[in-house]
């Protein structure tokens, strides 16, 4: 067995119990304990004379012991040890706290390399509670250590994640094998894995941490990207998808709908039609800003499916999408004389039964619906094309869970949310791409204004304006957290005071994470219909329901949301003829947030502010790797690390290509990564 996979029980100090606890956490093998990496590391190469002691902060010195240890207790809960120290600059003391055991590592007369907190008070210099190291050879150098430090977990601190990392590299060190072969590692600058997995704990300086943090970045996003890769190929690989024939009803689909297609939408549903008349699976990515058109081209493809006799699913994060997908559905393909069912957690029993009849006997031609449409009970008689949209909401096992449903259906992923390329390709690197770029002509451009708290008054009153014109309006208060104590407002306090000083007259709804789905759906459901004025919330809004008389977003804090997130947000209005609005309220004097607000203020491109976004703060809210049920990354950081991830995505879909990768022995470490990392999640990939 590779040394890596051992378990943690085989060091020493790790019996049943402890061994329970890590593995709570996750951790079971060396190779698991070795991959927590430090949060950061704290230099103590570097030291001071007494004399310069830095107070306040923790620093070294090399002393001589002086005199006596001095223990005292103070109280019954302290005890302090004094040991004078000196070093020929000045006089010290080094101090510990409740270690009078101490006492017996220290000699008098004998010089140490200690580090500790410095204070200096009333003329005394202490160094509390330091590490000491005893020097042999005073010729050397101070004998300083860049030290770990490990996120705490529970009951086990930075010291014991440091301890158990030493015994695992101990054991390890030297029989690691690695997953990548030398000419590869040759050709890319990769220091090799031994090196690595020691110097990304206890580097030897700064460079060697540097060369080490790069290479397991590198190693990071290339089995990520590689095996999105290699789910794509099997799919694609897997010859016997469903053929289905182009057929008259799609161009008479095309003719009576009420509008033409944009350029970019007939550019996407001709790649759609295509994948679908081929032999191979479909599994498209089909990304477009909102408002963008994205549902005709689920219609033209679910007709497609339907009118050559196959079932078509399309499933949706909640009831009210499913809802208005539904109604949209019908209506649009109401000549075609297709049963479309809706099917979603609130039906009831007996329509679930029915429902699931229907389904199984093939009665139904095209199904919409929620997380509903994954339960294990439902069968499916013919299911040819299954649709997700707006993606971000699930995961890739959720995904291929309504795929096994059927023998091979074609898959179409449908996301507003505009990912720049390079983190589409690892969020989505299983899926081929097709982008709708254009938004239908005439649109209204949302009006979008960017103020300070200070005009939060004129706000309020504008808004109030529009609902006297019998519009709608959204208020979004950035999210709270857990236990941070954010300076921002919440959304049950702006509730309250719009309540109380703006909009008496009128039918105000507070909603956020904390109220349960079924509420939530009933809130947004009484918005849609016109029973709510004006609907105090957090992001929760923010999944794709159209609510056409909604005029007026305002956004609560603006700089303490993603833009691509303010864009998405945007989008929630100016779905009805009505000239509409988007309101920034932006707490912050920084540069930046004023900066990040202006792009919203300027740009109404999807794509363009998520790479704006991208470089000024971050991919924020719609990258995060275990939402998405990818394996998780535990050293990359985005976007500082962009520049890896993009120097591996080419170098990624080269080997997924070359059949060299598939049958030469190399490969065969790498390859078993990669397999027992998306294992984890579920995930078989059978092609290697
Ligand atoms: P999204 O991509 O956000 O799902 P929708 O499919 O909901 O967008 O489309 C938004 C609105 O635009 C809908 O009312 C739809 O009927 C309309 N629409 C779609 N395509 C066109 C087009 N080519 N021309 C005019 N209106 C269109
Ligand atoms: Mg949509």
């Amino acid at each position: 067995m590779s040394i890596l996979k051992q378990p943690v029980s085989r060091l020493n100090g790790i019996g049943p119990k402890k061994q329970e606890y890590l593995r709570t956490m996750g951790i079971e093998s060396l190779r698991d304990l070795l991959y927590c990496f430090p949060r950061e590391h704290e230099d103590r190469t570097t030291s001071y004379t007494i004399a310069r002691l830095p107070h306040g902060q923790r620093a070294g010195a090399r002393v001589m012991v002086s005199g006596s240890p001095n223990t005292r207790r103070i109280r019954n809960n302290l005890i302090i040890t004094r040991v004078p120290v000196t070093d020929g600059t000045d006089r010290g003391y080094a101090v510990w706290f409740n270690n009078p055991y101490i006492v017996k590592l220290i000699k008098r007369n004998q010089t140490y390399d200690i580090f500790g907190r410095v204070e200096r008070r009333m003329g005394e210099v202490q160094i509390q509670n330091p590490q000491i190291k005893r020097v042999s050879d005073c010729t050397k150098e101070y004998q300083g250590d860049i030290v770990p430090i490990y996120s705490k977990h529970g009951r086990l601190e930075s010291r014991d994640f440091e301890r158990m990392i030493k015994k695992a590299l101990e054991a390890a060190l030297g029989s690691i094998e690695d997953i990548f072969p030398d000419e590869f590692r040759k050709a890319y600058r990769l220091e090799e894995i031994n090196y690595c997995l020691e110097n990304i704990h206890f580097p030897v300086n700064g460079k060697s941490f540097e060369k080490a943090r790069h290479r397991l970045v590198f190693e990071e996003f290339f089995l990520l990207q590689l095996g999105l890769l290699l789910i794509k190929k099997e799919i694609g690989n897997r010859k016997e998808g469903i053929v289905f024939p182009a057929v008259s009803q799609e161009d008479i689909l095309v003719d009576i709908l009420p509008f033409q297609l944009t350029n970019a939408q007939k550019k996407a549903w001709i790649e759609i039609k295509e994948d679908m008349e081929k032999g191979i699976i479909m599994n498209r990515l089909l990304q477009g800003d909102v408002g963008s058109g994205k549902t005709v081209i689920a219609a033209l493809a679910l007709l497609k499916a339907a009118a050559n006799g196959y079932q078509g699913a399309l499933m949706v994060p909640t009831e009210i999408l499913a809802e208005q997908h539904f109604k949209t559905l019908t209506d649009m393909l109401s000549e075609f004389g297709y049963k479309i069912d809706l099917l979603v957690g609130s039906c009831t029993a007996g329509q679930r039964e029915e429902i699931y009849g229907r389904i199984k006997k093939g009665q139904t031609d095209i199904v919409i619906g929620t997380h509903a449409l994954i339960q294990e009970g439902l069968e499916f008689a013919r299911l040819g094309l299954v649709i997700t949209d707006e993606q971000h909401r699930f995961g890739v096992r959720q995904r291929y869970a309504l795929t096994a449903k059927g023998v091979n259906p074609d898959i179409l992923v449908m996301t507003a949310t505009p990912i720049p390329r390079s983190l589409a390709l690892i969020l989505y690197g299983d899926m081929d791409l097709s982008v709708i770029d254009q938004m239908p002509p005439g649109r209204k451009k949302i009006e979008t204004y960017v103020t300070g708290q200070k005009s939060r008054d004129r706000v309020y009153g504008f808004v109030a304006k529009q609902l006297k014109e019998g519009r709608q309006a959204y208020v979004v208060c950035p999210l709270i957290e857990e236990s941070e104590m954010i300076d921002a407002r919440s959304a049950t306090e702006v509730y309250q005071e719009l309540f109380t000083n703006y909009f008496r007259p009128y039918r105000l709804e507070l909603m956020h994470g904390k109220v349960n789905t079924q509420k939530k759906e009933k809130i947004m459901r009484d918005f849609r219909d016109g029973l709510i004025d004006l609907l105090v919330s957090t992001t929760v809004i923010e999944v794709g329901v159209n609510v056409p008389n909604a005029s007026v977003m305002v956004v609560e804090n603006s700089e303490r949301f993603g833009l691509a997130q303010l864009h998405q947000l945007r989008g929630r209005v100016g779905r009805g003829g009505n000239q509409s609005y988007c309101i920034l309220i932006n707490g912050s004097n920084s540069r930046v947030a004023h900066d990040r607000m202006k792009i919203m203020a300027e740009s109404d491109n999807g794509f363009e502010i998520s790479e704006k976004d991208l470089q000024i703060r971050g991919p924020g809210d719609f990258f995060g790797t275990r939402q998405h049920g990818l394996p998780e990354l535990r050293v990359s950081r985005l976007p500082e690390d962009i520049e890896v991830l993009k120097l591996v995505q080419p170098i990624a879909l080269k080997m997924a290509d070359s059949p060299d990768f598939y049958t030469d022995k190399r490969w065969i470490k790498l390859k078993e990564r990669v397999k027992e990392l998306f294992e984890h999640e579920h995930i078989t990939l059978g092609v290697i």
